[in-house]
């Protein structure tokens, strides 16, 4: 017999059942109002981020300082509560805290390369504007770089068994995974802004 151990759980969830869409067009303005606004963002992006905008740098407490986003934290953590519940997290009576907040704007050229979230536990990203065909998140399997002298996987392996997983960018779909899990963007190929609000919390 052989069996699954040690699984990477990925969460997938629509951020609400409905009424989305003038929440995301709300979002939308607001991101690219955030962008014409952050002239160090901008030029950190230009170093960084090489064809996107992102504020990670620069204005990375939105939900401290904006309704819309402050808005938008109270729906995520609801979700990442119950994430920490499938992943039976004993969190010590403490309560679960988004710390960091910000924006990426990702126009047709814009990528962004595999990376992790160091200080956190959890995080994740909530898609805005996902024009048709611009890319989706990718996961990296946290073992890779102990597979030392395993054989690559099948091309027709099974998708669990892959050393990579992309799931396709939909707005209004909120994607949470731990702070450790290597993920990237590849390069947009379409002539249209893909803006996306990713996130960290901690539990204090
Ligand atoms: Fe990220």
């Amino acid at each position: 017999m052989i069996r699954a151990w040690f699984p990477t759980l990925i969460y997938s969830e629509p951020l609400l059942a409905s009424g989305l869409e003038r929440f995301n067009a709300d979002l939308a303005k607001e991101c690219r109002s955030l962008r014409d606004y952050d002239k160090a963002g901008r030029s950190w992006s230009r170093k960084n981020y090489p064809g996107g905008y992102t504020s990670y740098a620069s204005l990375n407490e939105l939900h401290r300082f904006s309704s819309t986003f402050a808005g938008l934290e109270r729906r995520i953590t609801r979700h990442v509560r119950a994430y920490a519940r499938a992943l039976d997290m004993d969190l010590r009576g403490r309560e679960v805290r988004m710390t960091d907040c910000w924006v990426n704007i990702m126009p047709r050229s814009a990528a962004h390369a595999l990376h992790l979230h160091p200080l956190a536990f959890v995080s994740g990203t909530y898609y805005v504007a996902t024009p048709a065909g611009c890319p989706g998140i990718k996961f990296e399997d946290p073992r890779l770089e102990r597979f030392m002298a395993a054989p690559p996987r099948l091309a027709g392996a099974r998708k669990a068994n892959q050393a990579h997983v992309t799931y396709p960018a939909e707005a209004g779909r909120l994607i949470l995974f731990e702070s450790w899990l290597r993920h990237g963007v590849a390069q947009n190929p379409v002539d249209a802004e893909r803006i996306s609000i990713s996130f960290n919390y901690n539990w204090s």
